[in-house]
């Protein structure tokens, strides 16, 4: 049996080594398994000496591989190459700065044992993150469970071993805005859910921005959930009854009372919340509209520079 680990990577260069030696911890997991295994390492577009750092490797033991982008695509893109470059019975998806307990492997390899078909995990505390961070990221989790029918678990990490029946599922979704934590939940599968504390990265730095993550859980959103689209109907519908009471009240007044309907300001603000709210519907569709634009254009998701 062979077993495929993916490690996306960028500017991973102090990390690349460490993790190979870390994987190989475990060693004696693997010969009373009888696992072979390939280590395909992605290079995302590094800027610094990863690359380099990878060859090394492979020179060493020809159980490394390599993928190595034109430029940075994003980690769901090398993803996707590692998955595809994989020819293992199984695969382990894991990243270059050891968040991911390379030690899990054998009790997360004993459940797919057990008939399991994927075995996710999730930190159980977010220790060491920003609480800022932490707490918009909770808020994330929620507004996602809730407008969208797939499950997307709170703490879950890309750390995933599967058997090639969900790694081909997972192929077969060949969507160009991906967003992983959805595309595992969407191809279903018996999953266990594996938990354990966060760990800090040990070399190096977060490639994600505050401003980066957010427009990462738009994209989520976008991908996996119709319900911004239904914001616009609702308030569409709101805004009807609302100026329609409003006619009927100033109808009502100017007959009986006789009171002439004045005041230029309040004209001027109802006109700015209505414009208001308009644009946001038309922003909304906008987002959907740009995202199935990139979708019909059919780029490729990532291109190689390199491979060994
Ligand atoms: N990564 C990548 N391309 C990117 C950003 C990140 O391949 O554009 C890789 C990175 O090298 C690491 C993994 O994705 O192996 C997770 O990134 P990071 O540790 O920066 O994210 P965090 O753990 O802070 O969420
Ligand atoms: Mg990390």
């Amino acid at each position: 049996m062979l077993l495929s680990v993916i490690v996306p990577c960028f500017n991973e260069e102090e990390n690349v080594a460490y993790f190979y030696e870390e994987l190989m911890k475990n060693k004696p997991f693997f010969d009373e398994k009888k696992l072979d295994i390939e280590i395909i390492y992605v290079d995302d577009g590094s800027v610094d000496e990863t690359v380099r750092e990878i060859k090394k490797l492979n020179q060493a033991d020809d159980r490394v591989k390599l993928i190595s982008f034109s430029r940075n695509f994003g980690k769901e893109a090398a993803i996707y190459a590692g998955f595809k470059k994989s020819t293992g019975d199984y695969a382990v998806m894991m990243d270059a700065d050891l968040q991911d307990p390379p030690s899990l492997l054998p009790e997360m390899f004993a459940y797919i044992e057990q008939g399991y078909d994927s075995v996710a995990t999730r930190r159980v505390s977010r220790k060491g993150e920003p609480a800022i961070r932490s707490f918009f990221a909770r808020k994330f989790y929620k507004l996602m469970n809730k407008i969208s029918k797939t499950d997307i678990v709170d703490g879950a990490r890309d750390y995933r071993l599967m058997t090639r029946q969900v790694v081909d599922a997972i192929l077969s979704l060949g969507e160009y805005n991906r967003f992983s934590k959805g595309i595992f939940g969407w191809v279903g599968f018996k999953t266990k859910w594996v938990e354990y504390e966060n760990v800090e990265r040990v070399k190096g730095e977060t490639k994600w921005s505050f401003w980066g993550l957010f427009m990462y859980s738009i994209e989520g959103i976008i991908a996996f959930s119709t319900a911004p689209l239904a914001i616009a109907s609702c308030l569409g519908v709101l805004f009807c009854v609302l100026a329609f009471i409003l006619i009927l009240f100033i109808l009502i007044r100017s007959l009986f009372w006789e009171d002439p309907t004045s005041g230029w300001q309040s004209m001027v603000c109802i006109i700015s919340l209505v414009s208001g709210v308009q644009l946001l519907c038309l922003g909304i569709l906008g987002e959907y509209l740009s995202k199935t634009y990139l979708e019909v254009k059919n780029r490729p998701k990532y291109l190689v520079k390199e491979e060994l």
